[in-house]
């Protein structure tokens, strides 16, 4: 264990997502076919992406898109557009995307796509091109029933609404092609704060498990992009004090709490929330290592792992971003007591949401906010309650009980449709 701070050993993200798949396959007793056709990615491709960039230069950018499994309906996933995001990435992000939305049961199979590129160092102009060409290289393996995008990391309802048109200059306006588009274009209301407020359901789910209320707990958030601002925000609405937030550059703490709204305003004007006056400055490392009650890794994979597990101060860790940490990081955590809250159940509320604003384009037809909170909170609230109840019998850990009850779906279903003939 102690080699994992050194690169040169380090396990991918793949290895470490199959580490977790194996233990669930274990506990399910699943047999070496079923484990081997449930691991291997159905369909892969990878692209080349040729961009003209504003200063005249040619740039060969590479895409991607891994279709994982899509026994349980078309493949569904975001797009992230990231240096890191390569084959392997992906494809370990596309089987969680499997596993995700079998456990909230909503009828989509799983996949991931990215582009690796540095979209804070493109212009507009730049995105826009990328991200056509992206959309016109892998448009056979799309459509409404086969394939639906969605954003991740570094791209947002914008990129959407591009890709949408891409789409349908090929095959004519399609909306349900893509989810995540601006409210104008077909995206669903509720959509862009939907992650973050399914997390701070499952959040306030467990918090009553384990004795404790959300009113005056503290909470330290990783990350203040789309998941981890409106997380801040909904969980200050339920009366938590959140102490500490951060961004790539670093973070700010005020052990009285932090003032969300006008954070959000300060990094709307400045682009960073470090500077953010009435707090300390932090970095992300010691941010992690905070005493609070809830801690919540909100933006990239492995950021807890063999070196700062055993220094983390929370009773409870939320998963909001996904694969936070490393199976040896779940260990060290189960040890002393912490409490894991899985990325699967936590963040699902985005793909779950993606679902209502899919189903509300192929009805043409448009849902009032209150109702997509309503339905999120009660899928939610049932993925929570089966993890609990899986966890409780089987006497495993949150992340092995989620990803029990989803591999568990998947492989059933692969059953029943004589997928091997
Ligand atoms: N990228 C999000 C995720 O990792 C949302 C995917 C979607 O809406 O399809 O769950």
């Amino acid at each position: 264990m102690g080699d994992i701070g050194n690169d040169v050993q380090r396990a991918s993200s793949l290895d470490e997502v199959n580490i977790f798949f194996d233990r669930a396959a274990d506990r399910l007793s699943l047999d070496d076919g079923m484990r081997a056709l449930l691991k291997t990615p159905w369909r892969e491709l990878s692209v080349s992406l040729p961009i003209r960039m504003d200063n005249g230069e040619m740039l060969i950018l590479q895409g991607y898109r891994v279709q994982h499994n899509g026994a349980r309906g078309p493949y569904k996933g975001g797009v992230r557009y990231h240096m890191e995001a390569d084959m392997e990435e992906v494809r370990a992000l596309a089987s969680l995307m499997t596993w995700k939305t079998a456990l909230a049961n909503i009828p989509f199979g799983g996949a991931k796509g990215g582009v690796q590129c540095d979209p804070s160092s493109m212009s507009v102009s730049e995105l826009n091109r990328v991200t056509r060409r992206y959309v016109q290289n892998i448009d056979h393996i799309l459509g409404p029933n086969r394939d639906i995008l969605a954003p991740d990391l570094g791209t947002n309802a914008q990129t959407m609404a591009w890709m949408m048109d891409a789409y349908g200059q090929i095959h004519g306006h399609t909306p349900a092609c893509v989810t995540g588009k601006p409210v104008e274009l077909g995206g669903s209301d509720g959509r862009e704060s939907a992650t973050g407020r399914g997390a701070v359901f499952i959040t306030t789910e467990a918090v009553g498990d384990i004795g404790m209320v959300m009113r005056d707990a503290k909470v330290v958030v990783q990350g203040f992009g789309n998941v981890g601002s409106w997380f801040a925000r909904i969980a200050c609405e339920q009366g938590c004090v959140i102490t500490a937030v951060s961004d790539a550059n670093g973070g700010v703490f005020n052990s009285r709490g932090l003032d969300v709204q006008a954070l959000s305003k300060h990094v709307a004007e400045s682009g960073f929330v470090a500077g953010f006056p009435d707090a300390e400055d932090l970095t992300n490392e010691e941010l992690l290592e905070l005493e609070c009650d809830v801690l919540v890794p909100a933006a990239i994979d492995r950021v807890i792992n063999a070196e700062n597990a055993g220094k983390v101060k929370a009773r409870l860790v939320v998963e909001a971003a996904n694969h936070p940490l490393t199976p040896e990081a779940d260990e060290i955590l189960a040890n002393r007591g912490i409490l894991v809250l899985p990325d699967i159940l936590v963040n699902a509320g985005g793909v779950v949401v993606s679902y209502f604003e899919w189903t509300q384009n192929l009805y043409q037809h448009h849902w009032p906010e209150e109702r997509v909170n309503t339905e999120l909170r009660q899928i939610m609230s049932t993925a929570y309650k089966a993890v609990r109840e899986q966890a409780n019998r089987q006497q495993v850990s949150m992340r092995e009980a989620a990803l029990m009850v989803g591999i568990n779906r998947v492989a059933r279903v692969v059953e029943m449709r004589g997928f091997v003939p």
